[in-house]
């Protein structure tokens, strides 16, 4: 699924070609993507004839701001992105939004498992959106050691579980998770508070480098072809540790392994992993 980087690629390839443009149109032709709207056609209407400023991102959210004190608030959920194109190209399958703009490109939205969506939301409603409720921004907004620390203080939940709840930090998915307490040597199923703030400093330092290699690679396609580049290339960033179960640790030469931690699929080093 996209997780902080892919948002943070769609993010940018976006911003160039929407930042200052006027919206002329906009088409929304699956209610499930419109679903924290009151209809499809209440996206449409609140976008139409504005001007889109800034274009943000917190965690695995897309966050552009709209004349009028309108926000557009997006989520890729498990399969949805992002194209450019110009207005004449033919639309993929699953393209259920079509954002038209002035200088005649479309913005087009293609989820064919449709968990991902495209909202419409003024300041009230912006407040009871999900994105309230989330943690710092794992890429943008640094924590300190204590602050990372004092979260999971008294925590028992495996530290791999609490990494994906975005409330706590906001961004990481199940590979970056992986790969982040790979790269600091932390065992999974570590009770959160059992991270003190040495080893909090350690995953910090990990999830950054994790990050930061995964944006500047465009991100992971697994085999599955999910995710892809908004211009429809793959991604070049090959996991260390997620998906690579049998295969030998890129650190220490064991053999990864595989368990399940509150459902979701969780590779570690069993030796280097403590
Ligand atoms: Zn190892």
């Amino acid at each position: 699924l996209p997780e902080l980087p892919e948002v943070e690629i769609t993010r940018r390839h976006l911003e160039s070609a929407t930042v200052n443009r006027v919206i002329v149109g906009a088409t929304v032709d699956h209610p499930r993507t419109a679903r924290f709207n009151a209809s499809a056609a209440e996206v449409e209407s609140r976008l139409e004839g504005r001007r889109i400023g800034a274009l943000g991102r917190h965690g695995k959210f897309l966050v552009a701001t709209v004349d009028d004190g309108w926000t557009v608030l997006a989520h890729l959920g498990m399969s949805g992105r992002f194209a450019v194109t110009s207005d004449g190209e033919p639309r993929l399958p699953h393209t259920h939004v079509t954002i038209t703009l002035d200088d005649g490109n479309e913005v087009r939205f293609i989820d064919p498992r449709t968990f991902g969506f495209v909202s419409v939301l003024d300041e009230d409603e912006l407040t009871g959106s999900a994105l309230s409720r989330l943690g710092p921004d794992a890429w943008d907004q640094p924590m300190t050691a204590e602050t990372l620390s004092n979260r999971l203080a008294g925590r028992s939940a495996p530290i791999k579980a609490l990494l994906l709840d975005q409330s706590i930090i906001a961004g990481l998915g199940n590979i970056y998770a992986d790969e982040s307490l790979h790269g600091a040597q932390i065992h999974p199923l570590t009770p959160g508070g059992g991270i003190g703030p040495d080893r909090a400093a350690i995953l910090l330092e990990a999830i950054h480098s994790v990050l930061g290699a995964a944006i500047s690679a465009g991100g992971t396609t697994l085999d599955d072809l999910a995710y892809l580049l908004p211009d429809g290339r793959a991604g070049e960033n090959g996991p260390d540790a997620y998906g690579r179960d049998g295969l030998p640790c890129s650190r220490c030469g064991t053999l990864l392994e595989r368990v399940v931690i509150r459902s979701r699929s969780t590779h570690y080093c069993p030796k280097c992993q403590t």
